[in-house]
């Protein structure tokens, strides 16, 4: 069964959601705050590869089955989407928040 948590992170959704600026949860416009969920590695890397999403969108998953028990949640108002270079050691298209809010 697929559930929540992972179809948020297939690749070709959260291609989606960065291009077109909407919400990884609820696929509506994204406004500000943006919120990240990431493992401590990622949020110390900022780079996080879960599309972004609204607050309550992000809390809501952290709680949905198939979450990661590490995740934390991060707001932004702004962030990157970098997609991988050939020579990537990271080769999954990720989002390096700007500013961080909160940790
Ligand atoms: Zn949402």
């Amino acid at each position: 069964m697929l559930t929540e948590a992972s179809r948020v992170r297939e690749r070709s959704w959260v291609i989606q959601c960065a291009l077109s600026r909407i919400c990884g949860g609820c696929a509506m416009s994204l406004g500000r705050p943006i919120a990240f969920l990431g493992t401590p590695d990622e949020v110390a890397r900022n780079a996080f590869h879960l599309p972004p999403m609204h607050v309550g969108c992000a809390e809501e998953l952290r709680g949905a089955p198939g979450s990661d028990p590490r995740w934390r949640l991060v707001t932004t108002a702004a962030f990157e989407f970098v997609r991988p270079a050939r020579e990537d050691l990271d080769r999954e298209p990720r989002f390096e928040p700007v500013s961080l809010i909160a940790g």
